[in-house]
């Protein structure tokens, strides 16, 4: 035994352990690979809605200068750069302060004279004269012109969001000096583990003219007393050479943001539009807070709104531990199931081979036994009836003794037979009963009626008590004849000093309760169920000397239990034990 649960634990159990052990190392694992996914798609989200920022200033900025060019061919250039204020007012509804340049490159709205009394355009003047009358060169982010026409034919990732790599496939040349941004996301494709990341914008140096040069229209940004300015212009007329332009100041940038934030595809994120203070200028869901500058993941929106963000943050900032939790816990489960499933199989696995064993150690000893069983009566039959026929026993009263001898003991050896070959039908559900309706009262006197007269024979006391009247059941009359036979037989064999055995039959409740009572060894109650057992024998006969094979119990079992009855044991109080065949009544009188 000992070496199979060896072999078990080292071919099964050990093994089992190891993978387990080893997936739960790649369950380990999980997290990282949750984060890395959720970094992928979230940062597609965000830079979708970056690109989807820059659309909208780009739109804007193209609506604008549609409306100049309606203006210019309703109006003429001069004319409308006179009163160009008032006129835009007519056919642009979007905010911000109008200017236009002469053809010279100087400001020729607002006049000082218009902007007198206005604290906008006086504001701006003050800011912006130097700069577009070209006078000073100052730090300026310009929109590329390639960027419109590049994103409408931006290439579609799987997600259907933009790839990321053409939106920022720009030439890097333009970068002169490198900025860091203002906020630091906790994963990012670049600088992962730098907590200052470079930004991908830079401004350049230049005076108004420099930065427009023969472009017809665009758009460039600048930031004047901290404060982000975003310049749209347009020269709809490059012969007259007018160029009319458009100051969007942080009122009117927010909202353009805002309007690029639709609602989002996923329930556990939160997004917001970070202007360059790295404050929300726009948010989904509405009023989240969070701790700004540490996002999931943000994109950069570009020099249409330099150092703009949109940053996306995790509503639930555990949920990748937790998912990952859930899955180590999942696993484990699952592995401790598995591993408990093994040492349960392995358990009866090795119960069963247990069992087997036994069995076939009964098996041979029940060999033995019958063996031994057969011999004996055959050795004094076979004495007994040399004697006679030798003619060497001259008493008659002797001649007689010895042939009861002889006959008893065939009928031993008959009754040995019969239990062998009953078992094996039984065992092969070949046993064929011949039931039929009768009164089993007659069948037991038959059979006490011999036993008795035996048993007195052998210096037993032998009595019957019965209640009186029939006992119909539906029965094979030989079989149960055979089930008393066993029981009076065995408290014959099992028998002490008090050579006392009882028969009772009593009619209870619909059954017929047959009991055989003795004095003799008695049976232990740790055997009580034990000795039904096929070839279980208490004592071995060949050192009991008491003759079995160990199949009687089992066969009266069986026959009691395929007649609707059973036999159970109880100790009898005083010493010995009461074995009692219960079968039904069809019929009680
Ligand atoms: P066998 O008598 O051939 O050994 P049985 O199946 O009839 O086989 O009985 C099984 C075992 O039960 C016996 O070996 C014996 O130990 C025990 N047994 C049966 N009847 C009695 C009894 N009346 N008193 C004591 N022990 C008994």
């Amino acid at each position: 035994m000992k070496r199979y649960a060896l072999i078990f634990l080292a071919a099964v159990f050990l093994p089992s352990l190891v993978l387990g052990w080893l997936a739960l190392r790649t369950a380990g694992e999980q997290r990282v690979l949750l984060e890395r996914q959720a970094t992928d798609l979230h940062q597609a989200e965000t830079d979708a809605i970056a690109a989807r920022v820059a659309k909208a200033v780009s739109d804007k900025q193209q609506l604008f200068a549609s409306a100049v060019r309606k203006l210019v061919a309703e109006h003429g250039a001069s004319a409308l750069a006179e009163n160009y204020g008032k006129l835009l007012d007519t056919a642009w509804s979007g905010g911000g302060v109008p200017f236009a340049l002469s053809p010279q490159g100087r400001i020729a709205f607002p006049s000082p004279t218009q902007a007198r009394n206005q604290t906008k355009e006086d504001r701006f003047l003050t800011s912006n004269a130097a700069f577009l009358n070209n006078e000073s060169r100052v730090e300026l982010y310009q929109v590329p012109p390639s960027v419109p026409e590049k994103k409408s034919s931006v290439s579609k990732s799987k997600t259907g969001l933009p790839a990321r790599e053409s939106y920022w496939s720009r030439p890097e040349a333009r970068s002169q000096t490198q900025i860091s941004r203002n906020i630091s996301p906790q994963k990012s494709e670049i600088a992962a583990d730098s907590a200052q990341q470079l930004s991908r914008v830079a401004p350049e140096y230049s005076n108004f003219q420099g930065a427009v040069g023969a472009s017809p229209e665009g758009s460039l940004a600048r930031f004047v007393d901290d404060e982000l300015q975003v310049l749209f212009w347009t020269r709809p007329d490059p012969a007259a050479n007018w160029l009319f332009g458009l100051k969007l100041g942080s009122e009117e940038l927010d909202a353009l943001a805002a309007s690029a934030l639709t609602s989002l595809r996923e329930y556990d994120i939160e997004v917001a539009i970070l202007n360059d203070k790295a404050r929300p200028v726009a948010r989904v869901p509405a009023d989240f807070e969070a701790v700004w500058k540490r996002p999931f993941v943000a994109t950069e929106i570009g020099e249409t709104l330099p150092h703009w963000e949109v940053a996306l943050y995790l509503s639930d900032p555990d949920k990748f531990a937790t998912s990952a939790m859930l899955i180590t816990l999942t696993l484990g489960l699952l592995i401790a199931l598995a591993l408990a499933a093994i040492l349960a199989g392995g358990f009866f696995v090795a119960l069963d081979t247990r069992r087997q064993l036994a069995l076939a150690q009964k098996k041979t000893d029940f060999v033995s036994n019958v063996s031994h069983e057969l011999k004996t009566p055959l050795t004094s039959i076979r004495m007994f009836a040399e004697l006679l026929s030798e003619d060497r026993v001259k008493e008659p009263e002797k001649q007689r003794r010895y042939l009861r001898i002889i006959a008893g003991e065939s009928e031993r050896l008959a009754r040995l037979v019969s239990n062998v070959l009953d078992f094996a039908r039984l065992e092969k559900h070949e046993k064929i009963y011949a039931k039929s309706d009768t009164d089993i009262h007659p069948v037991i006197e038959r059979v006490w009626e011999a036993e008795s007269l035996r048993l007195k024979g052998a210096g037993f006391s032998a009595d019957w008590s019965a209640d009186a009247g029939t006992y119909m059941a539906h029965c094979d009359t030989d079989a149960v004849a055979q089930v008393l036979l066993n029981l009076i037989s065995n408290a014959e064999k099992y028998s002490a000093e008090r050579r006392e055995i009882e028969l009772q039959t009593r009619a209870v409740s619909g059954m017929l309760n047959i009991s055989v009572l003795d004095r003799g060894i008695g049976v232990s109650s740790k055997l009580a169920e034990k000795i039904f057992e096929a070839f279980f024998r208490a004592d071995d006969s060949l050192a009991s000397h008491v003759q079995g094979s160990g199949l009687g119990l089992t066969l009266a079992r069986r026959i009691a239990r395929d007649h609707g009855g059973d036999i159970t044991h109880q100790p009898r109080e005083g010493g010995g034990s009461i074995f009692t065949f219960r079968i039904p009544l069809t019929q009680v009188s």
